[in-house]
């Protein structure tokens, strides 16, 4: 059953959490036996839309299932209750059983971007830092600290260019989305 899972185990002090993206046409009816395969234990399953993270994933709009219908999916036959956030800025809605069993969650990315409380700044391994992770280009900062940068100005710099950013692909995006996008793999996800 869990064939169709991916990907990330995220394993913090009092929680543990499986991520699956739900692609329409390939899992989704799973949707509804993989919530049940983790009612009543620790982990709670995190229901992330299916995104045009790269450009080399074949995303296609048609292909994305909106998390309130995979919520109600397993609303209608074990009832859920919405949470609020733990944290500003957190990523997953959540929703728990009415009857105490556990909590699920859904990352929204695609039908309800939050771009406006995003915190997602990448760096990767060639030290180039991403402000979005839908961005094409990152900002050089292995060239300042090779330069000889002190902390104080590398900090003056990340500030400058945190506060700079205007990112908001998300709230953008349309089934015709730039062809230019960094691949997650290359930012660490
Ligand atoms: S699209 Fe970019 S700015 Fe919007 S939430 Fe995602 S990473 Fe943040």
């Amino acid at each position: 059953m869990l064939d169709g899972i991916r990907v990330a185990q995220d394993v913090g002090f009092d929680a543990i959490k499986i991520n699956t993206v739900v692609k329409r046409g390939v899992n989704d009816d799973d949707v509804l036996a993989i919530a049940e395969h983790f009612r009543g234990t620790p982990v709670t399953v995190r229901f992330i839309e299916f995104m045009d993270v790269g450009t080399t994933n074949g995303w296609n709009l048609d292909q994305v299932v909106p998390s309130a219908e995979i919520i109600e999916r397993i609303s209608a036959v074990h009832p859920l209750e919405p949470l609020r956030p733990a944290y500003r800025g957190e990523t997953a809605n959540r929703w728990r059983y009415v009857d105490g069993a556990g909590e699920v969650g859904a990352i929204s990315s695609v039908t309800e971007p939050f771009c406006g409380s995003c915190t997602r700044a990448r760096i990767s391994a060639d030290g180039k830092l991403f402000t979005c992770l839908f961005a094409s280009r990152g900002h050089d900062l292995r060239a300042l600290l090779r330069d000889g940068c002190t902390d104080a100005e590398l900090e003056a710099a990340l500030a400058g260019i945190w506060n700079a950013r205007d990112d908001r692909y998300s709230e953008l995006r349309t089934a015709d989305t730039p062809t230019e996008r960094i691949e997650m793999s290359y930012i660490g996800g």
